[in-house]
């Protein structure tokens, strides 16, 4: 006699977000939940890699979090074998004797590249495996999705680049970090030759010569990372990276940091409020002999409370005022990126500047140059400079994503998704659901990763992103599949995703 048909998946993209959901329905299915087939479209040849963690990446561009506490994409953090396993990993397959630039304190902060290595190869055996969760990599590219039929709750139809079709009974939209959009300010700029609009493009300084000067729009980590390559490979001509504050990456403190403020038994509605009560905790942490770390760290534990019980307008205050703050002190660069950039601004190879792009066009004449204009934080004169490049790391441009990627382009057109009102990516509610045009849950339609961020809160690094993924894995058990395919293993409960709390022992997941 045969069973249920199986319920038909399609997840767009095969990141850590769009593979954690993956990962999360083998494992539901192999508890005896449901049957299904899921195709995993991605045109990239590694699982989990996605655009962080891609083969190939230069090997300077390390995890900013101990291989000790990376996240585990295969596995919920404190499960069996979930812990330490990107360590051990690294171990048997001698990452850690091959590399002994990774190591710092005790600690070993592999290239990132390594860490899509890892998850690849652990997601593919995770997949072999039989069972009634069959994932298939479809390398293609999904450039269409429509609902089959009228109304809600029939599915829908995903067209790829190839040509092929796809039906699904669900669709998990996975398609992480867009590139930096260029300012509006460089617009003139666009297509010169000099200036690099996508800094994580394969490739993208090769045209960077050694004795250019060369000038780096943004502070933050992409920073470090392009100032790794350029001076790894023996740059010689003055770097200027250039922020509106200036600001750079902390560096990840060796100690594993241990969250012990609680901020969600009464969540702050005002960011002024928040603002005041992080403080006091810092000082209280500090008579208390703790690190301010142990503050932040709860306050990135429980991100997702406090976000959701912020309203529209503080959370856009939040973007406005504290962002750049909250990520210098929070997206930590590695030990060693961090002292590459600390020396080279100490001997003068590179410096950090704070203040606004102001005009900026191409030199005229056989230089081919550039001349770029900035008025300094504070000051009301302005500064023009001639650069020979122009490196945009402003970070993921994440309110371009629905024009540049056809597949959200199509389905914001029909009103299946939409922006959220901070413009930062797709609106979704509680559970990972999008939300059509008029603010309704679109049933089956699901977002996972950074383009929730405006909705959710901060699912951008690895340790936010998985437990949000195997939440929206729970999710599509639950109530947004056909009852049919349910193989007797029960319904789980509809639940929201699962909003993260102060622990009472230090988290073990890593954090970007
Ligand atoms: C440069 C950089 C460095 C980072 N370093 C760290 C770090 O050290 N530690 C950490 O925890 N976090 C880090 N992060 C944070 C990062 O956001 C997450 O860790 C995570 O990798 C994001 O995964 P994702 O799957 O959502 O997105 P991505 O890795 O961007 O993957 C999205 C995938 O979707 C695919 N895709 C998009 N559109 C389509 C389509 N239409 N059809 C088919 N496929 C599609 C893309 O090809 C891509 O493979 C870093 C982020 C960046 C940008």
């Amino acid at each position: 006699m045969s069973g249920p048909e199986p319920v038909r998946i399609v997840i767009v993209g095969a990141g850590v977000s769009g593979s954690g959901v993956a990962a999360g329905l083998v494992r539901a299915g192999a508890a005896g939940g449901f049957s299904a087939t899921v195709d995993l479209v991605d045109p990239r040849p590694s699982l989990g890699a996605g655009l962080t963690y891609a083969p190939g990446g230069d090997p300077r561009h390390r995890v900013n979090v101990p291989s000790v506490r990376m996240a585990a994409v295969t596995g919920r953090t404190g499960e069996e074998g979930a812990e330490e396993d990107f360590h051990r990993w690294c171990l048997e397959r001698g990452v850690l004797e091959a590399d002994p630039a990774g190591w710092s304190e005790g600690l070993h902060y592999p290239a990132r590249s390594e860490f899509g290595r890892y998850l690849d190869e652990r997601l593919r055996s995770l997949f072999a495996a039989p069972g009634p969760v069959r994932v298939t990599h479809r390398r293609d590219r999904a450039v269409a999705a429509h609902r089959r039929g009228a109304g809600h709750g029939k599915g829908f139809v995903v067209e790829m680049a190839g040509g092929d079709v796809a039906e699904a009974d669900a669709l998990v939209l996975c398609t992480g970090n867009p590139p930096p959009e260029l300012p509006g300010v460089l617009a003139a700029l666009r297509g010169h030759p000099r200036v690099v609009a996508d800094p994580w493009a394969p490739g993208a300084l090769d045209g960077v010569a050694r004795d250019d000067r060369v000038l780096i729009v943004g502070t933050g980590l992409t920073m470090g990372d392009v100032v790794s390559t350029l001076l790894g490979r023996g740059h010689r001509g003055p770097l200027t990276a250039l922020s509106r504050h200036g600001l750079v990456p902390r560096p990840r403190p060796s100690g594993q940091a241990a969250s012990w403020a609680d901020f969600t038994a009464d969540p702050p509605t005002r960011i002024s409020d928040l603002l005041r009560r992080a403080r006091a905790a810092v000082a209280a942490a500090h008579r208390a002999g703790r690190p301010w770390t142990d503050v932040l760290e709860s306050l990135r534990l429980q991100n997702g409370a406090l976000w959701s019980a912020l309203p529209p307008d503080e959370r856009r205050r939040f973007q406005r005022h504290l962002r750049v703050w909250w990520d210098a002190h929070r997206f930590q660069a590695a030990p060693q990126v961090a002292r590459l950039v600390e020396a080279a601004q100490a001997d003068g190879r590179l410096a950090v500047l704070a203040g606004r792009l102001v005009a900026a066009c191409a030199e005229e004449g056989a230089s081919g140059g550039l001349w770029v204009v900035h008025r300094p934080r504070g000051g009301d004169d302005l500064v023009g400079r001639g650069y020979d490049a122009l490196v945009n790391c402003t970070g993921a441009g994440h309110g371009a994503a629905f024009g540049r990627n056809a597949v959200l382009a199509g389905l914001a057109a029909q009103g299946l998704i939409r922006p959220d009102r901070l413009g930062l990516g797709i609106e979704v509610d509680g559970r990972g659901r999008a939300l059509d045009a008029a603010g309704r849950p679109v049933p089956g339609l699901f977002v996972v990763g950074p383009p929730t961020r405006g909705s959710l809160g901060e699912v951008v690094g690895a340790s936010e992103i998985i437990p949000h993924a195997l939440g929206v894995a729970d999710a599509l058990t639950a109530d947004a599949l056909p009852a049919a395919a349910l193989t007797g293993g029960g319904r789980p409960a509809a639940t929201a995703i699962p909003r993260r709390t102060a622990p009472t022992s230090p988290a073990r997941s890593g954090s970007r």
